[in-house]
Formats: C-alpha cells, sequence, structure tokens
C-alpha cells in the first residue's frame, strides 16, 4: 500500500511529559552530538552571531555549545522539566516568563539572553512570536513528529527560515517493521517531498 507501519502511531503530549517524569529519557545525549560537530561549517557557513533554532529541543546540550561560540538559541519544548534540567545542569541562571500570544506557554530566557528556550507546543508557534532564523538543528525533532503531523511540522518550519539559512536534519534508517518509534523511520524520500 505504501502505508508504512508506522503512519497510524500517535504519541501524545502527556506521553512525553511522562517520558520526562520518569527519566526515561534514553534519547539524551550528554556528549553532544557527533553529526553537529562534522557538520558544524555547513550550518554556519562562515557566518558569525546567527539565530539558531532547535525544534523539540529537551535538553540538549548543543544549544550550549552554540550559545559558548556567541550564537543566539531559540528552543521550544513541551516539558518544562527538560527546560529547568537544561539551566540547572550547566549552571545557567534564567528567568521566566509568560508568552502573551500562547496560553500556558513560558519563555525561560538565560540572564545572558543568549538561550530563549519555549515550554509550550512547537504547533503554537509562528514567526511572529519567535521571528526566524538562520540556522536549524534538527536531532529528535523531525523523527519524533507523529507522522500523521510530518507536513504541518516541515510547513511550520520552513515558515521560520531565513532565506540563506541552513538546516540540519539527523534521522534515523532501521526496519519499521521491527521498532514501533519513536523515533520513528523517515525514509529519504520523504524527507525530499516534505522539503521540496
Ligand atoms: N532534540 C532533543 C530531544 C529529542 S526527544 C535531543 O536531541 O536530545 C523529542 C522531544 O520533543 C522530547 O523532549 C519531547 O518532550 C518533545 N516534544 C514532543 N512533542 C512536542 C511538541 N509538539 N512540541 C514541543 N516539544 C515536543
Amino acid at each position: 500500500s505504501g502505508a508504512g507501519p508506522q503512519t497510524e502511531r500517535v504519541v501524545t503530549e502527556e506521553e512525553w511529559l511522562q517520558k520526562w517524569e520518569m527519566g526515561n529519557i534514553g534519547f539524551h545525549k550528554e556528549q553532544g552530538h557527533p553529526l553537529l560537530r562534522k557538520y558544524l561549517d555547513v550550518l554556519l557557513n562562515g557566518r558569525s552571531g546567527l539565530r539558531i533554532f532547535f525544534p523539540l529541543c529537551g535538553k540538549a546540550v548543543e544549544m550550549k555549545w552554540l550559545a559558548d561560540m556567541g550564537h543566539s538559541v531559540v528552543g521550544v519544548e513541551v516539558s518544562e522539566q527538560a527546560l529547568k534540567d537544561f539551566f540547572s545542569e550547566h549552571s545557567l541562571p534564567y528567568c521566566e516568563e509568560p508568552v502573551p500570544e500562547i496560553s500556558g506557554g513560558k519563555l525561560f530566557q538565560s540572564t545572558s539572553g543568549n538561550i530563549s528556550l519555549y515550554c509550550c507546543s512547537i504547533y503554537d508557534l509562528s514567526s511572529s512570536i519567535v521571528g526566524k532564523f538562520d540556522g536549524v538543528w534538527d536531532r529528535g525533532a523531525l523523527v519524533a513528529v507523529n507522522p500523521c503531523d510530518r507536513q504541518r511540522y516541515v510547513s511550520l518550519m520552513i515558515s521560520l527560515m531565513e532565506k540563506n539559512s541552513s538546516y540540519l536534519l539527523v534521522t534515523v534508517s532501521y526496519d519499521p517493521n521491527k521498532h514501533k518509534g519513536p523515533p520513528f523511520y523517515v525514509p529519504e524520500s520523504e524527507v525530499k517531498s516534505l522539503f521540496g
């Protein structure tokens, strides 16, 4: 049929919050991703002081790396615990404020101002709230989005990109009959049709 075994699968926000609560976060990597190191030059493309977006950011340590390099980092994550853990694990002071445009949304911002993490669903964001980005680090994001929401997710991401922005995407390849995901299997042909 062409419809993969995972197309109907849905992981709710509540289930993600539970994973964080239970410490069931095998996706988090303390070491930082080797592919970001490897392709950093592609992301930056000789530019400095970029605005870089981390969709579905969790407490990714790469946010700290890029901020330390002088870039300005924006992330979005449904788990407040993840965001608080991020700041406390890096001993970064932060402040917290409501986001008027998003009901229940909160912004956690490092006191130094270069890391801004939104606690809400990514689908609550728009360029009028967060602006546009010069670069995107998508690891554990497209592959974590429910398969039925992929097109919506990608359209949103495209709307958040500046003209000359670069987008690094990490996917995983495996037999989708053997695991239910997430991470979901997103074949390269689908990446191409989603992003055009
Ligand atoms: N990118 C991170 C985390 C990957 S796991 C890393 O590399 O470590 C996916 C994360 O997305 C989880 O932390 C989950 O809580 C969050 N999430 C799931 N659905 C979301 C949504 N609709 N909006 C924002 N965050 C979401």
